[in-house]
C-alpha cells in the first residue's frame, strides 16, 4: 500500500505520533516518500516501530490536505483561498484591531504538540512578545498537565525521571492508568522483554488490558479499580508500606524532609485508609492490595510507569504526587531501574511544555512571575513581558463567552473534537471576532474559523522533537512543504507583520535562542544532535552528556517532598438515571483525535469506535454485540456500535476517540483537575441504550 519504488536518497527523521520518538530512514525517491525503516541507531526505538510510524505517513500528501490559506468575514460564509501576503497581512491587522479595541489580554493562542521546540518557542514568544500576554497554552492541559504540577511539587522537575532503557534494570514494573500496547508500542515492547526476563507486573487499571495477560506476559497483580478511584487506591499502596514499615528509612532520611515524611505517614496509616476500608470505593479485594503494595517495596528495583488514566481525574495532579510519594517512600528514585515515568501522549508534548507553552512559565519551567526570568527575556526580546499568568485554554473559552476574549491562533489542535464539553468549546469559539486556525486539514475547530493558514507535516521542515524521556532529537526535512512554507516560517510571516521584525534564517538559529534563554537546554545545539544522534535534557555545563536518569544525587528541588494526598471523590455521580461509568482511550493503529491515521490504511484496521460493555450489563440492556447504542450523558449523547467483552468490568463502559462521527468528548464533563484543569476524560456518568443507529 505504502512502499512505492526503490529509493535514491534517506533522511533520518524522528516520528510524528508518541512520545516514545522513534527515528526512522525517510526513503526517498526524488520528491516521493518511498518508505519509512525504523532506525538501528535510534535511541529511544533501536530499529523497532510500530504500524503508525511504519505505515501511516499517507497524509502527508493526502488530497483532503488544505494547500492555499483561506478567509472569510463570517462562519456562514464559504472560505475564500487567498494568497499568502492578504492571510498573513489579515491575520496580523485582525490581532491588531482586537488588541486596540478590547485590550492587549483580550488575545491568546496554543501551540501544538505535534509541532517542533522551535515552532512551540515561537508561538509563545508570539503571544508574549507581540499579543503582549500570557495566554498560551498547549494540548497538555488536556493530558498532562497534572504530570507537570504533581512532579515539579514533589522532585522539581516537570518530566520522567528516567530513559527508556532503565525498564531493563526494573525488578518490579506498577503501570498505573496506560495501556503502553495500544499507546506506546515500542516502549512496551522493550517493557514486555523485561517481563519475559523475570520481572514482575503491577497493573491498577479498571480494563483488563493486554499487559495483564498476553503471550508470555502476565500481571502477579491487575488491581482492576473502579474509574476515580486512583487516589485512594494509591493511598491504601501507601498504607501497607507504612504500617508494614516496609520504606526506605534511610533514602528518606537523607533525601527527603524527614517531617513532611512523618506527616504523611501519620495520614496514610490510619484504618479508613487501609486496603480493607476503601474496598467498597475501588471494588478491588484487600488481599490483592496488600500483595502488590508488598511486591513493590520489597521486590528490588521498582519504576512505576504511567499515562491518562492518571492525570486526566479531577485529582489528577493528587494522583501524580501519590505516586511521587510511593517512589520516595521506598527509596526508588534515582538510579536506574527504578523511578516515576510519565508515558507522555503525542510525539513533542514533554517539548511543548519545555518550551514556554503554559500561561505561567517560560521556557524551561520559570514562573512569569520571577522577575530575574522575565528580564532576561525582556532584555532578550527587547519589549516589557506581562508579569501575570496568562489564560488557560478552558478560562480562555470561558472569558470568550463572558464576552472579554476575542481572538485565538490556535497552531495544530482540533480542540473541537480533543477538549471535553464539544458545545462549551463550540459556544466559546463562536463567541470570537477572530479564529485563526493552522493545521494540514479543515478539522472540527476550523469550522468556527475565520482564517485558515495551511500547515506543513514533520516531512517538510527542520527542527526538533523532545520525547516522554526527555531526549532531544531532530526532524529533518525530507522534501518541500507543499503549501509553501513550514510551520515556523509563518509564525514568523504573523510576527513580522505585527512588526515583530524577527529574521530567522533557519530552526538551529531558534534553538541557538532557546539555549541561550533556557538553563537545562544550554548544551543543546544542532551541531551536537547531528554528532551525537539525541541528549537528553538537562544538557548543559553541569550535564555535557545529558541526563539519562535525573535525581540521582539530590532532587531537584533540593529535599524530595511528600505531599499528603486526601481522596476526594469526584462530583462526576452515577445514579439510577446515569449508572454506568464511562472512561475513553486509544487504539493501536489510531492516534488521537485521527486527522492523521484515518487518512491512512490504518484506518481499515479499526474504521469506527466502539464502546466496550461487560456481558452483564449488555444482558440487562436487551443489547447485542455490534448492535447501535445511544450513549447519554449529562452533558450531551451520541451513538455508536457495541462491542460486547469482559475487558471491562461490570459498571464500565469504555470507548476510543478516534473518529469524529463518534464525538465522544460530546458526552464528557466539565470537571477537571483542581491544580491544572486538565480535563476529567475518565468518568462520566452515563446510561447506554439500544439505538437504530446514527
Ligand atoms: Fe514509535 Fe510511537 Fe511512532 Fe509508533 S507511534 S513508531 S511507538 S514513536
Amino acid at each position: 500500500v505504502v512502499e512505492t519504488g526503490t529509493p535514491d536518497r534517506a533522511v533520518v527523521t524522528t516520528c510524528a505520533y508518541c512520545g516514545v520518538g522513534c527515528t526512522f530512514r525517510a526513503e526517498m525517491r526524488g520528491e516521493e516518500l518511498v518508505r519509512m525503516v525504523p532506525w538501528k541507531d535510534g535511541k529511544a526505538n533501536r530499529g523497532h516501530s510500530c504500524v503508525k510510524g511504519r505505515f501511516a505517513w499517507g497524509y502527508a500528501q493526502h488530497k483532503d490536505r488544505i494547500l492555499k490559506p483561506m478567509i472569510r468575514a463570517s462562519v456562514d460564509e464559504p472560505w475564500r483561498e487567498v494568497s499568502w501576503e492578504k492571510a498573513i497581512a489579515h491575520t496580523a491587522s485582525e490581532f491588531r484591531r482586537i488588541q486596540s479595541q478590547y485590550g492587549a489580554r483580550s488575545i491568546g493562542g496554543i501551540t501544538s504538540s505535534r509541532c517542533t521546540n522551535e515552532e512551540t518557542f515561537l508561538v509563545q514568544k508570539l503571544i508574549r512578545q507581540g499579543f503582549g500576554n500570557n495566554n498560551v497554552d498547549t494540548c497538555a492541559r488536556v493530558c498532562h498537565s497534572p504530570t507537570g504540577y504533581g512532579l515539579k511539587t514533589t522532585f522539581g522537575t516537570s518530566a520522567g525521571t528516567q530513559d527508556f532503557d532503565s525498564v531493563m534494570e526494573a525488578d518490579v514494573i506498577l503501570v498505573i492508568g496506560a495501556n503502553p500496547t495500544d499507546g506506546h508500542p515500542v516502549f512496551a515492547s522493550r517493557l514486555k522483554k523485561r517481563l519475559r526476563q523475570g520481572a514482575k507486573l503491577i497493573v491498577i487499571d479498571p480494563r483488563r488490558i493486554d499487559l495483564v495477560r498476553s503471550p508470555h506476559v502476565e500481571a502477579e497483580h491487575h488491581l482492576p479499580l473502579r474509574p476515580g478511584t486512583n487516589v485512594a487506591m494509591l493511598t491504601a499502596l501507601a498504607h501497607v508500606i507504612v504500617t508494614e514499615k516496609l520504606y526506605d528509612e534511610s533514602f528518606i532520611r537523607e533525601r527527603c524532609d524527614w517531617d513532611e515524611f512523618a506527616d504523611w505517614a501519620e495520614f496514610v496509616s490510619d484504618p479508613s485508609r487501609s486496603p480493607e476500608a476503601i474496598e467498597p470505593l475501588t471494588g478491588v479485594m484487600p488481599d490483592e492490595v496488600r500483595a502488590a503494595a508488598r511486591l513493590y517495596a520489597t521486590g528490588g528495583n521498582a519504576a512505576i510507569y504511567y499515562g491518562l488514566g492518571v492525570t486526566e481525574h479531577s485529582q489528577g495532579s493528587s494522583t501524580v504526587m501519590a505516586i511521587a510519594n510511593l517512589a520516595m517512600a521506598t527509596g526508588n528514585i534515582g538510579r536506574e531501574g527504578v523511578g516515576v515515568n510519565p508515558l507522555r501522549g503525542q510525539n513533542n508534548v514533554q517539548g511543548a511544555c519545555d518550551m514556554g507553552s503554559f500561561p505561567h512559565e517560560y521556557s524551561g519551567y520559570r514562573h512569569v512571575s520571577d522577575d530575574d526570568t522575565r528580564r532576561l527575556f525582556e532584555q532578550a526580546w527587547g519589549v516589557a513581558l506581562d508579569p501575570e499568568p496568562g489564560l488557560r485554554i478552558p478560562n480562555m473559552l470561558d472569558a470568550a463567552t463572558d464576552g472579554v476574549f476575542k481572538g485565538i491562533f490556535i497552531q495544530g489542535e482540533d480542540i473541537l473534537q480533543s477538549d471535553p464539553n464539544t458545545h462549551h468549546v463550540a459556544a466559546g469559539l463562536s463567541a470570537m471576532e477572530c479564529v485563526v486556525v493552522q493545521d494540514l486539514f479543515l478539522n472540527e475547530t476550523a469550522n468556527y474559523a475565520h482564517i485558515f493558514l495551511p500547515g506543513s507535516t514533520f516531512l517538510e521542515k527542520d527542527g526538533t522533537f523532545t520525547n516522554a524521556e526527555r531526549r532531544v532529537q531532530r526532524v529533518r526535512k525530507v522534501m518541500a512543504p507543499l503549501n509553501g512554507y513550514a510551520d515556523w516560517e509563518i509564525v514568523q510571516l504573523v510576527a513580522n507583520a505585527m512588526g515583530l521584525g524577527w529574521k530567522y534564517k533557519h530552526p538551529s538559529e531558534i534553538m541557538e535562542e532557546i539555549s541561550a534563554l533556557t538553563p537545562t537546554f544550554a548544551g543543546v545545539r544542532y551541531d551536537r544532535l547531528d554528532a551525537e544522534g539525541s541528549l537528553q535534557w538537562p544538557a548543559n555545563d553541569s550535564a555535557p552528556q545529558g541526563t539519562p536518569t535525573m535525581h540521582i544525587d539530590g532532587f531537584v528541588r533540593g529535599k524530595g517532598k511528600f505531599v499528603v494526598t486526601s481522596y476526594i471523590p469526584t462530583d462526576e455521580k452515577t445514579g439510577p438515571r446515569f449508572p454506568l461509568l464511562l472512561t475513553t482511550g486509544r487504539i493501536l493503529s489510531h492516534y488521537n483525535v485521527g486527522a492523521q491515521t484515518r487518512r491512512t490504511a490504518n484506518t481499515a484496521w479499526h474504521p469506527e469506535d466502539r464502546l466496550e460493555i461487560h456481558p452483564s450489563d449488555a444482558e440487562n440492556r436487551g443489547l447485542k454485540d455490534g448492535e447501535w447504542v445511544t450513549l447519554r450523558s449529562r452533558a450531551g449523547e451520541t451513538t455508536l456500535r457495541a462491542l460486547i467483552t469482559d475487558r471491562v468490568a461490570p459498571g464500565v463502559v469504555y470507548t476510543t476517540f478516534h473518529h469524529p462521527e463518534t464525538q465522544a468528548n460530546v458526552v464528557t464533563t466539565d470537571f477537571s483537575d483542581w491544580a491544572t484543569n486538565c480535563p476529567e476524560y475518565k468518568v462520566t456518568a452515563v446510561q447506554v441504550s439500544a439505538s437504530n443507529g446514527p
